[in-house]
Order: C-alpha cells, then structure tokens, then sequence
C-alpha cells in the first residue's frame, strides 16, 4: 500500500513529490502521457524565480524531476485510467497496474481547448498543433497561423518567427488578451501579422497534409480561404477531471473544487495546480499548490497514523 500517489508530472506534481519526499512519505508519481505537463512544452519561460536568464520548459521539468527524485520520489511513466475514491485506502487503475494509496494528490493539470472545426483531428501532426515547441523546426521558411489571443499565442508565435517566413495570428476579436510586453515584442517582428476579427472554420490539405484553412470574419460572416503550411492552436485550457467525474465536486467548466487548503470533497485527496486553478496558471503558482497540497497530506496521513489506521473503510 502507499502512503501517497501523486497523479500528474507538471510543476504541481513534481513539487508536491518534492516536498512528500522530503516528508519521508516514499512518494509514487504517476507521470501521465504528456510528461511534464504544459510546461514541457513551453518554449521560453522568463518568470519562474530563480532563472534570471530564462529556461526552457523541458529543461525546468527535467530539473523540477530531478530534484524530485534526488529525495527518494519514484516516478513512473503511467497513465491512471480508473479511481476509486469512495473507499480507503483509495484504488488506482493504471494502464499496467493497480495500487492502494492512503492520500492522493491529483495534479493532472489542464489540456489545449481544440477549435472544434473540421480537419483539426485529421491535419493532427500533419499541420495542425498545439506545440510550437515541439513542431515549430518543421515549418522552416513556411507560412503558418496561430491562432488565439492570449500570452500562449503571441508567446508562442514568436517563437515560430525562429523558422517560419511568416505568422499570422487569427483573433476573433479586434483586441488581444495578451499581455503588453508580449504585444511590443511583437509590434517589432516583422515576421508577425495580425488578422483581426476572424476564426479558422476549416483546416483543409491535400496530399496528407495542411495547405489551406476556411477563414470566417466575425462581424461581416464572410468566408475566404487562405493558404497555409501550419495552424498553431493556442485558444485556452480545459482542466483533465474526466477521471474524477461522479467522485469529486467539479464546477461547470469541471474544474476541481478545493478549499483554501487544496482539500477536495473527499478526506485524503488533495488537488494542486491547473486542475482546480483556473485564475493564475503560471507554472511557479502550480508548484506552490504542489508544496501545499503535500504538506497537507502529510498531516493528513500523519492524523490517521496518530488514530491508528483503520483498515478499509467507506469514506
Ligand atoms: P487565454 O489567456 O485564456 O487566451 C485564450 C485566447 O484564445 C483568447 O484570446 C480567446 O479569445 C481565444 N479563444 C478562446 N476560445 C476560442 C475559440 N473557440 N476560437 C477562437 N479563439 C478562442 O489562454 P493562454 O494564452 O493559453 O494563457 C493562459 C494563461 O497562461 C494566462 O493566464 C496567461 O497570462 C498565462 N501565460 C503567460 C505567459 C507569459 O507570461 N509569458 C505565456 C503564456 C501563458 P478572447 O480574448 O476573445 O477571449
């Protein structure tokens, strides 16, 4: 049986490992499929303290890991596909085990939002992503469209000028979320374009791959087709709770409820990081929920040794 598993391997997760570790609680991180959550595919991250030059996403994670590790945290390269959490101690379902665990931390974070429209799951891979980090070397001296108008989609578009001969970013609205010193940076590239009003209705190619999409004006309804190499999809998150639903109280856009110490419907599961934080998602206050909810399941865990274990129960 274990003390605690933490499911998730984003700042949160790694953090909450960390400090569990370092509690002596001989912590399990279950890593997930995307290894090091949004973070790992981050190019430049310029506001987590203590890297006054900036870091690269994977190269925070891979450091965030190690420390993790350093003081005992086991992690594995597994996905939940089952939890019960009306009973303690609670049970995991991975894809190639089952466990006992006496406290959990979910920490699996939040997932690009998908435009929904024609051709996306298709073209995935093959024009269309939501990773400039990871696919951004293969549109070298091509036209790409990210689209959003958020920090992500400025940020990241940037970053795309590195290969691309031209970014367009497709925002629906006539002014961008993005936050004012990402808007100068790029006022001054020349390689950045802004397309005002306007929304990807279709992602379109020929010989298996992206060469077109269906542009709709959101104030006229007018269509046009624009030619185009790559579509970067940067238009916000939905939290990964699908695991929870029927177990643990989720708001409407199933986010995570907790209290102001990361407690969730159940004694003994604890929540960190993007998956009941929809305000502040940065990466340095995902790991600042990872430290809370940890030192609360150590206390939690500590209360039920003090009471002497009970055995299986109903929670
Ligand atoms: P975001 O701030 O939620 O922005 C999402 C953008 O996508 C918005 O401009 C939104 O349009 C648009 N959008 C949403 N649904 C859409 C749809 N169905 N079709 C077309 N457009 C759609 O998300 P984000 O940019 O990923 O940022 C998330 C958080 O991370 C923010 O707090 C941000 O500050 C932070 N972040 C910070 C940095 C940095 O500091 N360097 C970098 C990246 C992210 P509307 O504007 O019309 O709503």
């Amino acid at each position: 049986m274990e003390e605690i598993v933490i499911i998730g391997s984003g700042p949160a997760g790694l953090t909450a490992a960390l400090y569990a570790a370092r509690a002596a609680l001989n912590p399990l991180l279950i890593t997930g499929n995307e290894l090091g959550g949004q973070i790992a595919t981050t190019t430049d991250v310029d506001n987590f303290p203590g890297f006054p030059s900036g870091v690269t996403g994977p190269e925070l994670y891979d450091l965030m890991q190690k420390q993790a590790e350093r003081f005992g945290t086991r992690a594995v390269f597994d996905e939940v596909v089952e939890v019960d959490f009306k009973h303690h101690p609670f049970r995991l379902k991975s894809t190639s085990d089952e466990l006992e665990a006496k406290s959990i931390i979910i920490a699996t974070g939040a997932s690009p939002r998908k435009l929904g429209v024609p051709g996306e799951t298709e073209f995935l891979g093959r024009g269309v992503s939501y990773c400039a980090t990871c696919d951004g070397f293969f549109f070298r001296n091509k036209e790409v469209m990210v689209v959003g108008g958020g920090d992500s989609a400025l940020q990241e578009g940037l970053f795309l000028t590195k290969f691309a001969n031209r970014v367009r970013v497709i925002h629906r609205r006539d002014q961008l979320r993005a936050g004012p010193s990402l808007i100068e940076r790029m006022s001054k590239n020349d390689k950045m374009h802004m397309v005002w009003n306007s929304v990807v209705k279709q992602i379109e190619g020929g010989n298996g791959a992206v060469d077109k999409v269906l542009l709709e004006d959101t104030r006229s309804g007018s269509q046009r087709e624009e030619p185009v190499s790559g579509v970067f999809v940067y238009i916000g998150h939905e939290p990964n709770t699908q695991l929870f639903k029927g177990q643990l109280d989720m708001d409407h856009e199933g986010y995570l409820i907790v209290d102001s110490r990361l407690h969730t419907n159940i004694p003994g599961v604890f929540a960190a990081g993007e998956v009941h934080d929809k305000v502040f998602r940065q990466a340095i206050a995902s790991a600042g929920y990872g430290c809370m909810a940890s030192m609360e399941a150590e206390k939690f865990l500590a209360e039920l040794e003090h009471r002497g274990y009970p055995g299986k129960t109903d929670v």
